[in-house]
């Protein structure tokens, strides 16, 4: 029986590493250096399930940063599972992390570790969740917190960051170009790296969640995960071998990848059985946390994909909001579109075909929506269209064509369209008249109508209403 260690080691040439921060690419060859686990001692895991009951899989660190991440609970969506047509559904929700992201996960241990280390900054290039973690665990000891962010960053991650008191340059319009800025600014500043990309403890962090899902539930048929850089898939895969590796499960998960249909490198690649993500520009999706180009990890998770029996799927971005949509309604998560893409995919035929109606499914929800400002002024827009009833409908439009400017009966029965008569479109006139919400003026044979004050806290109140229902 020997010891359990995890040494950082070169995927590509096999090097070991002893350095003084956890350094992401090989200095021999450029491969990408990982931790190792090294040992056979079966480890033991006490006690409920938390973030850091793993610790004898995890790097060694002299102290601890922790806000109470991990520990997410494994919901059976039932609901959900009947309108897709499967039985054993299950939402591992990572959006009860502390900040609302499985980024926690990453930060905690990235944070552990350069506050170990005795560094007083960090430097972290990120587009939102990791950035809105790393600074909430920074602030908690003191540590100043520099975040590299390309121009579009969801404001609510961007509130998160500013909130904790990160310092945010915003530099470049991609991911990539954030990285970049963020290498160089670690050399010249010799600050702390803190970027997932950069950083080989980001994949520690992020394997708990296979460490958990085996003590929830037991090993699943299928886990689907959203792929950005590659990273979190890579991380849950690199989970379960280890967990092999111990004895302490014996068969492995098929994995399902899944991309955004305009930033898909990785999906592509797939597809046409490349080893490498396939260059597909700059990506074009809202699903920002997944809008990556140039994925670092997308070898190892294509790899991933392939050691697993498994599949990469792409969809649109409709289909990821319609399937947030779903999983609010049928199970009461919020999750941002990104999180929803797996959900989403199980409707497409690539994944009906391979899943079985009693297979365990599960979907990993990365991060909450109330983060993302596309989704929250698309929903604020769309409860402001009427929604009542049809009659009340008909007067609110009414009311709210005269609002806009004083006109004639016969322009508002030509804007309503041809769908009612004029003489019904008179009849609300004069009910909304003798209501006092509007009031006319003869001028020659037309009478010019306008909205009274009454008639505009009408409007605002319907509007306050509307956003409750
Ligand atoms: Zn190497």
């Amino acid at each position: 029986m020997m010891t359990l260690g995890l040494s950082l080691t070169c995927l590509q040439c096999g090097d070991m590493y002893t350095v003084a921060t956890p350094e992401a690419v090989c200095k021999s060859c450029g491969g990408i250096l990982e931790y190792k686990l090294t040992g056979n001692e079966k480890p033991r895991f006490n006690g409920p399930i938390t973030f850091w009951k793993y610790k004898p899989v995890l790097p060694k660190m002299t102290r601890t940063v922790s806000l109470g991440e991990g520990g997410t609970p494994l919901q059976k969506a039932g609901r959900l599972a009947e309108s897709l047509g499967v039985n054993n559904l299950w939402l591992k929700n990572e959006t009860r992390n502390p900040t609302n992201s499985f980024k926690d996960r990453s930060a905690a241990l990235i944070i552990s570790d350069a506050f170990s280390r005795g560094y007083d900054n960090i430097i972290c290039a990120t587009n939102g969740n990791h950035g809105a973690s790393i600074s909430a665990y920074a602030a908690r000891v003191d540590l100043n917190c520099n975040l590299i962010v390309p121009k579009a960053v969801d404001l609510g991650k961007l509130a998160q960051m500013m909130i904790y008191d990160a310092k945010i340059v915003e530099a470049g319009n991609t991911i990539e170009e954030a990285i970049e800025r963020a290498r160089k600014m670690e050399s010249e500043m010799g600050w702390y790296q803190a970027t997932t990309e950069l950083n080989p403890l980001a994949t520690e962090g992020l394997k708990t969640i296979s460490y958990e899902l085996v003590e929830q539930n037991g090993v699943p048929d299928w886990i689907i995960i959203a792929m950005g850089s590659g990273a979190t898939l890579h991380a849950v895969w690199k989970g379960f071998n280890e967990m092999q590796q111990l004895g302490i499960i014996d068969h492995k998960p098929h994995l399902i990848g899944v991309q955004a249909k305009g930033c898909s490198p990785i999906t592509q690649a797939f597809l046409d059985g490349t080893e490498k993500p396939v260059k597909t520009g700059k990506g074009d999706t809202e699903a920002s946390a997944i809008r990556v180009s140039e994925p670092i990890y997308g070898e190892l998770a294509l790899q991933a994909l392939k050691d697993s029996n498994g599949l990469a799927v792409s969809i649109s971005d409709e289909d990821m909001i319609q399937a947030g949509k779903e999983i609010a309604r049928y199970e009461g998560i919020f999750a941002e579109p990104a999180s929803a893409a797996p959900v989403a995919c199980i409707k497409t035929n690539e994944v009906k075909e391979v899943i079985g109606k009693d297979d365990n499914v599960v979907c990993l929800v990365t991060s909450s929506g109330l983060k993302t400002d596309d989704i929250l002024s698309s929903l604020t827009k769309h409860k402001k269209a009427p929604r009542l009833g049809s009659r009340l409908a008909t007067k609110e439009r009414i009311l709210r064509i005269i609002s806009e400017e004083p006109t004639h009966g016969y322009a508002i029965w030509k804007n309503l369209g041809s769908e009612m008569t004029r003489g019904a479109v008179y009849q609300h006139l004069n009910d909304l008249e003798n209501r006092g919400l509007i009031s006319s003026t003869t001028s020659g044979k037309r009478k010019l109508l306008e909205i009274t004050e009454r008639g505009r806290r009408v409007i605002e109140a319907l509007e306050d209403l509307q956003v409750l229902l």
